[in-house]
């Protein structure tokens, strides 16, 4: 047998090696964003054409590099960050592992300009999937520009791996706003297809968290500031009433690096205990300092967690310093002459605002009726009573018997209606049916009502919509208006009307008929978490998200009373449905229990 191992060429070893630095373009952003932090810059420029997949190029004005490292840059292991093993325990720098350059140039085309401080000419390198096809002298100013194009070019499978646009971009942006929050002080802008999506200039941490996350934001900001022996906290928790029904906005940094920590995160929300209800997300932007000797980093280059020491202890400093800068802020009013008074009463505010998505239903408002609102196409308006009369095998509801019989009794003369349903409990409707009883969860069964509403609103682009006496204006934060303007077609394909959307306000000026207007905030801020949340795959699933999202918003809620001809229209409503028997997040809507069961009780 002949000798069969070989040791991989280069190029291979880093294309495969890419796989494990380069997942989407929002990675190659993070690694040069970086670079360029590391190399001392205090502006930094990032211009991306479709969503990263044509362009993505960082130019900082950092310490840039001679003509022989901007070659060896792109070496596997080359890195002027660490020297030896020690190092890895003494990090101050982003980046260690010298292997982004040689990865994305691995990958993709890769222009490099860079030039020092003091020197007339700088380097420009092209690189095509690790080859270098040239290399030349070139005006430049100082620092370093670095712009990668085609990404995956040479790997198609990994190209079309690559989500929409849309999606492609908003991981851009996350990665962007981690950066951006750890580095107050730098200057950054963001480009995309040439227009401006960020432009931060260099300031403390409160404007740079407002100029990212909008106006707004700095009224809800309560500082954190705690220095212990082995931790070092600042930065700011919003305060309890403007906690989020998603995990949107949590962001910890640990020595300047963004990280996630589970462990961290729950003491946080400990001490928010009592403050904010079960399902709410606390809002904070942590920074913590710890000796660089004390974190494990030496991780994944692309994971974000992180290993300490002595969490116990750090678990128990979080949490308390947070409970009591809470607790200083509710008892001290902050000196702010523009606050909004309405702040002062958190606990009130607070349950008001979880209550408000109360919903009526509108006895008269029927989708399948052409009437004088504008009629909409619906792929299920074949589906009458018989339909929902056959969905119901079995189960013929009792008042269509109960029709032809002479009803001789007192007990029911009073119900002149000809339905019979009950509410119990505020939460079930029961309905006596010809082979026994069915219960309805009145929230389930209206989720998949409004469900189907939508995406038929949302397929057939034409929804009813009612014009608001006085158009709204709602404050978001840039890359919400964003994400605003990417679904604002189908936000109108299910009703809302839009005025104008600026930079960081909306105007509506008509909303969905089945809304009013004290829910639109909550609705469109919901829509927008569980979009982000949800990172939908294809721009179909981003639809069934944003249905979803509004039926779940706007269902009527368990613990409402609803009046007989309210309960008969959730019923008939219900029965019209493509799939009556689940909710759109696949939970059972009602149950039936058959005479026989009900008879075999009693044979005992
Ligand atoms: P690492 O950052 O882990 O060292 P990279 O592959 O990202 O590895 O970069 C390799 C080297 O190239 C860096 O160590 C640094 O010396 C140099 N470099 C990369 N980007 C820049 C930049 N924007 N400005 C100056 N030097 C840079
Ligand atoms: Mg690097």
């Amino acid at each position: 047998m002949p000798d069969i191992i070989q040791l991989l060429p280069d190029h291979v070893a880093n294309q495969i090696a890419a796989g494990e630095v380069v997942q989407r373009p929002s990675s190659v952003v993070k690694e040069l964003l970086e670079n360029a932090i590391d190399a001392g810059a205090d502006n930094i420029k990032l211009i991306i054409k479709e969503a990263g997949k044509t362009l993505i190029q960082v130019i900082d004005n950092g310490i840039g590099m001679s003509q022989t490292d901007a070659r060896l840059s792109f070496e596997r292991h080359a890195t002027s960050k660490i020297k030896k093993a020690e190092d890895l325990f003494n990090l101050h720098t982003k980046g260690f592992r010298g292997e982004a350059l040689a990865s994305i140039a691995a990958i993709a085309h890769v222009d490099l300009k860079t030039k020092q401080e003091g020197k007339e000419l700088g380097t420009l390198i092209k690189i095509e999937g690790s080859t270098v096809v040239a290399q030349e002298n070139t005006t430049t100013p100082k620092g370093t520009s670095v712009a990668v194009k085609n990404l995956f070019y040479n790997i198609p499978a990994r190209r079309n791996f690559l989500k929409s646009n849309s999606i492609e971009t908003r991981h851009i942006v996350n990665e962007f706003q981690r950066v951006t929050l750890a580095h107050p002080n730098i200057s950054f802008s963001f480009y995309h297809n040439d227009s401006e999506i960020y432009n931060l200039i260099s300031s403390n941490l409160r404007q740079r968290i407002v100029a990212i996350f909008g106006k707004k934001t700095n009224e809800k900001l309560v500082p954190i500031n705690e220095k212990t022996e082995i931790v070092e906290i600042t930065g700011f928790v919003a305060k309890p009433e403007f906690s989020k029904k998603k995990r949107g906005e949590q962001f910890f940094f640990v020595n300047d690096r963004f990280i996630k920590n589970a462990y961290l995160n729950h003491a946080v929300s400990s001490a928010f205990d009592g403050l904010i209800s079960n399902n709410f997300y606390p809002t904070y932007f942590l920074y913590l300092k710890v000796p660089a000797k004390s974190i494990d980093i030496n991780i994944h280059p692309t994971k974000t967690e992180i290993k300490f020491d002595d969490e116990k202890t750090l678990y128990a400093i979080l949490r308390s310093t947070i409970k009591h800068s809470l607790g200083q802020y509710n008892v001290t009013p902050v000196l702010d002459f523009n606050r909004n008074s309405s702040f002062d009463t958190p606990y009130q505010y607070k349950s008001k605002k979880v209550d408000t998505p109360k919903v009526t239903v509108n006895p008269d408002f029927n989708p399948f009726k052409t009437g004088e609102q504008k009629s909409v196409k619906s792929p299920f308006k074949k589906e009458t009573k018989e339909k929902w009369e056959s969905l119901y095998t079995g189960l013929t509801i009792e008042n269509i018997e109960v029709e032809s019989e002479t009803v001789n009794s007192s007990l029911f003369s009073e119900t002149k209606s000809n339905s019979k349903t009950y509410q119990i409990h505020n939460k079930y409707l029961v309905s006596s049916i010809k082979s026994g009883i069915v219960y309805i969860n009145q929230n389930l069964a209206h989720q998949r009502i409004l469900y189907e509403e939508f995406l038929e609103n949302i397929t057939v682009k034409e929804a009813m919509s009612q014009q608001l006496l006085f158009p709204l204006e709602i404050s978001f934060n840039k890359s919400d208006i964003h994400l605003i303007k990417e679904i604002k077609e189908d936000l109108e394909s299910i009703g809302f009307l839009f005025d104008k959307i600026l930079d960081d306000t909306i105007v509506v000026k008509g909303i969905p008929v089945n809304i009013t207007e004290s829910q639109i905030t909550i609705i469109i801020e919901q829509l927008l978490e569980d979009i982000k949340n949800d990172v939908p795959e294809t721009s179909f699933s981003q639809l069934d998200i944003m249905a979803k999202s509004l039926a779940k918003s706007l269902a009527i809620k368990t613990g409402t009373k609803l009046d007989l001809k309210e309960q008969e229209e959730l019923v008939n409503k219900l029965f019209l449905c493509k799939q009556p028997d689940l909710s759109p997040f696949g939970k059972t809507t009602f149950v039936t229990i058959n005479l026989d069961e009900i008879d075999k009780k009693f044979n005992n």
